[in-house]
């Protein structure tokens, strides 16, 4: 990106991810690496400013916003159980809305756009560690084959937005994601957040605190404020099509029963802790490596998990009211 005025708009900009970009936007030193550079708009967008399942609305905010620079994050995200019972939901609603990202971005003539996809949507049987070039290389695994089409398709559109248009669109892959300001809500929450909440209404109403499945699955986990500073990078610095994944390294994988009990410590849970092991596992693991990414960044200092863990615990039961939490006696 030169110093040139440029209008960066975040669409997703009011969830997880989003604020991230915007803690760090607004934290990092102006003209910094990861900060704000002279000449720089940023507009973080939700739900609330246009529904980007609609064509027209979508037209809308980029006649209004006129965008040189796009970080586009806007999806319909869930954790395993939304994904199991809602795929075609989330195929047909993450396609509308990728679909119409990127047809505008490239009618209005944006120099660069940044999709997010997710280690999610790569095939079930493949070799691990995964890497940015075997996404396509088998099918998903079935508990999140909607999601995980209508986000590959991401990466097939970028290249024929390429080809077809030069279009400079390119992807993010991160690994699974936690931070403040995550959705807490008991039906769709990814298992950070979800087993955060779980565990504050235990303490709080001294029941059990009941994890479902094994505990085995293995995980990489990364802090949202890490991942801000990686889509920061990637829209400023690397120009390619081909994706990059935006993890932890390989050798950072941990179990769900290490996050769970992560999560007893930094809440300072003392009552009962037990496995509800009838409710099912998902993918056992998703081992990503970040070779790529460490290679063209040159180095990254990512914050240890349980100082990131603790930031969020305390994010949320500071912010408890406001949180995204859906029903508050689940
Ligand atoms: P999130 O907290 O649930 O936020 C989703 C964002 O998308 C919100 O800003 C939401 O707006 C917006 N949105 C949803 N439907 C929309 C629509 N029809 N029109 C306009 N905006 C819409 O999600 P997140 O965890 O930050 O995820 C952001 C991206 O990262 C997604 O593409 C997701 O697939 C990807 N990802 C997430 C993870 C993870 O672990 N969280 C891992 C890998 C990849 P409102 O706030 O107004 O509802």
């Amino acid at each position: 990106m030169s110093a040139e005025q440029s209008v960066i708009l975040v669409t997703g900009g009011t969830g997880l991810i989003g604020k991230a970009i915007q803690y760090v936007i607004e934290t990092e030193p102006a003209g910094s690496r990861f900060g704000k550079k002279p000449g720089e708009t940023w507009i973080f967008i939700g739900q609330n400013d246009g529904d980007l399942k609609d064509a027209e609305s979508t037209k809308k905010l980029f006649e209004k916003y006129k965008p040189t620079h796009i970080i586009h994050l806007a999806a319909l995200v869930g954790g395993l159980f939304k994904n199991m019972k809602y795929k075609l939901t989330f195929l047909r609603e993450n396609m509308l809305i990728n679909d119409n990202v990127l047809h505008w971005a490239q009618v209005f003539g944006c120099k660069k756009v940044v999709s997010c996809l997710s280690t999610c949507v790569y095939p079930d049987k493949v070799e691990y560690p995964l890497t940015e070039d075997n996404i396509h290389l088998g099918l998903p695994h079935e508990s999140n084959f909607g999601y995980a089409h209508a986000k590959r398709m991401v990466d097939v559109m970028n290249h024929a937005y390429k080809e077809e248009f030069g279009c400079n669109f390119t992807s993010a892959i991160p690994t699974n994601v936690f931070g403040p300001a995550d959705n807490y809500d008991l039906e769709g929450a990814h298992v950070i957040p979800a087993l955060i909440h779980k565990c504050y209404l235990a303490k709080k109403n001294g029941t059990p605190f009941v994890v479902g499945g094994t505990g085995k699955p293995l995980r990489q986990f990364i802090y949202s404020r890490d991942l801000a500073k990686l889509f920061i990078w990637e829209l400023r610095e690397y120009d390619s099509v081909e994706p990059v994944i935006l993890s932890v390294g390989e050798d950072e994988e941990i179990s769900i029963k290490d996050v769970a009990d992560a999560i007893v410590k930094a809440m300072d849970f003392k009552g009962e802790y037990v496995w509800d092991v009838s409710k099912a596992d998902g993918q056992f693991r998703k081992q990503a490596s970040n070779k790529k990414l460490l290679s063209l960044i040159g180095g990254f200092e990512f914050t240890p998990f349980d100082k990131a863990l603790q930031e969020s615990v305390d994010w949320f039961v500071a912010n408890y009211d406001t949180a995204r939490t859906g029903k508050k006696t689940v």
